[in-house]
């Protein structure tokens, strides 16, 4: 592996651990005196060009400048004089765009903009400091689209939809009460499918189509027309979650772009950065034609295949490609070192080669350990790269500080992503526990937990219980509430409660990683739609009115969420100690009970019990003697106790979970 970067040893900030490190993609380099415009484009293009605009939307360029080939595929010239408020392009001939590593814009994107980001920090950014955890197993996090969460009339938000809204002390206070510590934003980097010049109009995407990956999205900024403001307010919102201890999580989506014809890759380096399926044999096989109309894609000549479509959206990415994997590496680094992320979820990283995934993780590990890495371990179609290279979720054991998501639990407790209508653990359907138990363990190999009878995953995949992302539900697919809706037809709010609880109780109480969809403590609904990607604000809203009408059910999110984050036997952070202390208990099926030694894991609690039942009938477990004191129980969480348990037997409600302590 060629060595990509200078380390030298010296922090000069909290956020900028390699200092002065080599870039490629340093395609602006700003300063009064001059500006160094440089691009990666093939070495055969004649001609590279920059076109300086006075305005976003200038006719005509104020310059162009001729770029002179300065080494192999890299391109390099000069504009003296102060450039800053000017916007510009470059142009290989294959049309304008804004590069591939814009750090601002103008509206849609569609040109580069000349900004000073050092006056983009907000008052006292440089003392902004990362809320400290010890291990990924520590947060509870909090998956939640800008629009979503404040769009609604409910919402007392004033900067409704916008990065703002995170600034908002009625907000922050919100999500201090219920106690998570991270966010996980979803697509918050400037993507293509909303209209940034018309901010009146209601629209949605989740913002999974990718075009510029370096600056944020104008749609959630309260004036996308002037270039800096996005970036002064995603620092406010980065800066204000920090100070009410919240670390935030960006999602990323290196793995395709908006369509192939258009994208900044394809424009400076022409079938560079994606994948292509293998060559056809001679005189044989058809060539794929993809159905995506965005993706613009047609088969390349030369019988060297189509452009690969793992993502489902046109295209994949390369990132075992020199270019594409430092592309992503400064990308990530970029994003810690100027707006202080504290992790990063990678949608579909199983298209993404492991080898990058690992140096992303090194890269990470050189400025902060405690930055977390996780992602979607699987993809939407086959990647044009071998399966065994790709960063798919049954390798997560050998990539070590990188977290998948756990389908296995998801789907174990309330049915797979292909049918919304089929039963599991909370409709009473026995066959899960196991999957469940594999999921409380954090996915490791455990003496107690009998792999042949998982799901989907026969081997264990993880090889630390932080690596395992724990959930029931997130963007994609429908809420909790809809899901059982649809499961359980005829369902009465007091039992989708009661099951909505139970669910959560699973991701709680796992020593993975807990990860909650926005919304669910107050039994956020979509009305039923499944992939809701460009649906409405009608249907993807949180209707804050909820928390008048299910109070219990809010106040048990943050009751347990303070529960696990007082005691760490719930989160051990390391197999061993999982594997030593964390036993199962016999019981009949739809029921789960296990035993935490709260004394191994330095827990103030010297035994911990956990049952979860899943029948519609009050269920007996035989515990270990002793005298319990239940700190959760059907539906309430209360550490002060809950009354007294003793006798060897504990007596749990139905669709209920019952924690005891002693
Ligand atoms: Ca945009």
């Amino acid at each position: 592996m060629k060595k990509i970067f200078l380390l030298i040893a010296f922090h000069f900030s909290l956020f900028t651990g390699v200092a002065m490190a080599q870039t490629q993609f340093n395609e602006l380099q700003y300063s009064q005196e001059k500006s160094v415009f440089t691009l990666n484009a093939p070495s055969k293009a004649k001609a590279v060009r920059v076109r300086v605009y006075d305005r976003a939307d200038s006719q005509q360029p104020s310059q162009t400048l001729q770029l002179k080939r300065v080494g192999k595929d890299r391109w390099q010239g000069t504009v003296t004089g102060d450039l800053k408020g000017k916007f510009y392009t470059f142009d290989i001939g294959q049309g304008e765009c804004p590069g591939t590593f814009a750090k601002a814009v103008g509206v849609n994107g569609k040109r580069a903009a000349v900004v000073n980001l050092s006056e983009t920090d907000p008052e006292g950014w440089n003392q902004d400091v990362r809320p400290a955890i010890k291990t990924p197993s520590d947060l509870v996090v909090y998956e939640m689209h800008h629009r979503d969460f404040s769009i609604h009339p409910s919402s007392k938000s004033r900067y409704k939809g916008k990065f703002l809204a995170l600034t908002e002390p009625h907000n922050l206070q919100y999500l201090k009460t219920l106690g998570i510590n991270a966010v996980q934003i979803l697509p918050s980097y400037d993507y293509a499918t909303v209209d940034e010049s018309k901010p009146e109009l209601p629209q949605y995407n989740w913002g999974y189509d990718p075009l510029n990956y370096n600056v944020p999205e104008g749609s959630y900024s309260t004036d996308a027309a002037t270039p800096e403001v996005r970036i002064r307010e995603f620092k406010q919102m980065v800066q204000a979650l920090h100070k009410a201890g919240i670390r935030v999580i960006l999602d990323v989506v290196y793995n395709h772009t908006m369509n192939i014809a258009n994208s900044n890759f394809q424009l400076t380096y022409p079938d560079y950065y994606y994948r292509r399926t293998p060559q056809p044999p001679i005189g044989g096989a058809k060539v794929r034609k993809s159905t995506d109309v965005n993706s613009n894609q047609s088969p390349l000549k030369g019988g060297r295949g189509s452009y690969s479509d793992a993502s489902g959206c046109g295209n994949e990415t390369a990132s075992e490609k020199p270019l594409m994997r430092q592309f992503m590496l400064e990308s990530v680094r970029y994003w810690v070192e100027e707006y202080h992320i504290d992790g990063f979820r990678f949608d579909l990283m199983g298209i993404h080669d492991q080898e990058t995934m690992r140096l992303i993780r090194a890269e990470m590990d050189k400025i902060d350990p405690t930055i977390t890495i996780y992602g979607e371990g699987w993809a939407a179609g086959a990647p044009a790269i071998p399966n065994e290279q790709c960063a798919m979720k049954a390798y997560t054991h050998q990539l070590p500080g990188i977290g998948a998501f756990a389908d296995d639990m998801r789907d174990a407790i309330r049915g797979p992503f292909s049918d919304d209508h089929q039963p599991a653990f909370l409709n009473a359907l026995k066959g899960n526990e196991e999957s469940i138990k594999f999921g409380l363990v954090g996915g490791i190999a455990h003496p107690d937990v009998d792999m042949t009878k998982v799901n989907y995953s026969k081997e264990p995949w993880t090889a630390q219980p932080y690596q395992h992302v724990s959930y029931v539900s997130c963007h994609d697919d429908m809420s909790l509430v809809d899901r059982l809706r649809t499961s359980i037809p005829g369902i009465q709010d007091d039992e989708l409660a009661r099951l909505d609880m139970l669910a959560q109780t699973c991701v709680l109480t796992s020593q993975g990683v807990p990860f909650l969809w926005a919304g669910e403590e107050v039994m956020r609904d979509k009305k039923g739609v499944h992939n809701s990607y460009n649906s409405p604000d009608s249907i993807n809203q949180i209707n804050w009115s909820n928390l008048r009408k299910y109070p219990h059910v809010f106040s048990y999110y943050s009751g347990l969420i303070a529960l696990r984050k007082a005691h760490p036997a719930f989160r051990m952070g390391d197999a061993e100690m999982v594997r030593h202390n964390l036993h199962f208990l016999p019981t009949e099926d739809c029921l789960i009970a296990y035993t935490l030694n709260g004394t191994a894991a330095g827990d103030s609690w010297k035994q911990i019990v956990v049952i979860l039942n899943a029948n519609r009938q009050a269920k007996q477990v035989v515990i270990p003697q002793g005298e319990w004191t239940a700190v959760v129980r059907d539906g309430v969480v209360n550490t002060q106790g809950l009354g007294i348990v003793s006798g060897g037997k504990a007596l749990v409600a139905p669709q209920s979970a019952l924690i005891l302590h002693k």
